[in-house]
């Protein structure tokens, strides 16, 4: 399969092949491998600059990549988890105590405190429509995945809604003003955010975020990788690139 062979795990291959692709679009053949780059954990990936079209497959284009680390990531953590609860357990037979139980997950919709979500990776669109179809594929992408959740904050969706579903979010696809009202109010936290995409960065500056993209370019983590998805290179997104990615991002045209 020729996703397999861009180095995508099992369980995404597994949502495209549901989906009916078969082949990578042009765009997803050139940025997926670039963005993934060596694949090592401790290697710093490139930031990305790429001309991309709608109806390009570039939505596929910068989920497929970011999904895929978060999943190693999530593996990572759950076999850490695993080695703690059997090193517990061991310890507990060795002096006789009771086997030590595993943590219940609890329905973070049942819960009344909410703590604010601190996602790994986010995605800005321009538009409310935009951010639901982006996240709407990236739920399609994440379906065999388990404990991988993405979530949608737009304007227009009651609060305690939108907070709730926040919670435990590893992936959050969002349009700036929204998004920076839930960081103000405390309910999200970005500085853990190690995948920063902007998608139709053009349309983002035409209606005028280009200061919120600043912002929240700020307050992610100084460590991360960035893609800025564009119709048009024009100066102004230049301009923008050199201001919130490592050299002006790497172009893919
Ligand atoms: P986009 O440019 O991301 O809005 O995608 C345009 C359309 O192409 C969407 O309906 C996608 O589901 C579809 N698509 C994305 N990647 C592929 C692919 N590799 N093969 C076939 N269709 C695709």
């Amino acid at each position: 399969n020729p996703f397999t062979a861009l180095g995508l795990d099992a369980a995404l291959v597994r949502a495209v092949s549901d989906l009916g692709y078969t082949q990578p679009t042009e765009v997803q053949a050139k940025a997926i491998p670039l963005a993934m780059g060596s694949g090592k954990a401790d290697e710093a990936s490139i930031d990305l600059m790429v001309s991309s079209q709608t109806g390009s497959g570039k939505t596929a284009a910068f989920l497929l990549p970011v999904l895929n680390t978060l999943i190693a990531q999530k593996a990572i953590e759950a076999a850490a988890e695993q080695a703690e609860f059997e090193r517990q357990r061991a310890q507990a037979a060795a002096s006789g105590e009771a086997a030590p139980k595993r943590a219940k997950r609890k329905n973070p919709m049942q819960s009344r405190n909410f703590k604010a979500a601190v996602p790994g990776a986010l995605v800005l669109c321009p538009t409310r429509e935009l951010a639901q179809q982006v996240a709407q594929d990236a739920i399609e992408l994440v379906k065999h995945c388990k404990n991988l959740r993405v979530a949608n904050v737009v304007g227009g969706m009651p609060y305690q809604l939108q907070i709730a579903k926040l919670q435990n979010a590893d992936l959050v696809v969002a349009t700036p003003g929204r998004l920076l009202d839930l960081q103000r109010s405390l309910q999200i936290k970005l500085d853990k955010v190690q995948f920063l995409v902007v998608d139709e960065a053009d349309r983002m500056l035409d209606l005028g975020f280009a200061d919120d993209l600043e912002e929240v370019h700020q307050m992610t983590a100084q460590r991360k990788q960035t893609m800025m998805f564009s119709a048009t290179f024009a100066p102004r997104i230049q301009q923008l690139a050199m201001r919130v990615m490592h050299d002006g991002g790497a172009n893919v045209q």
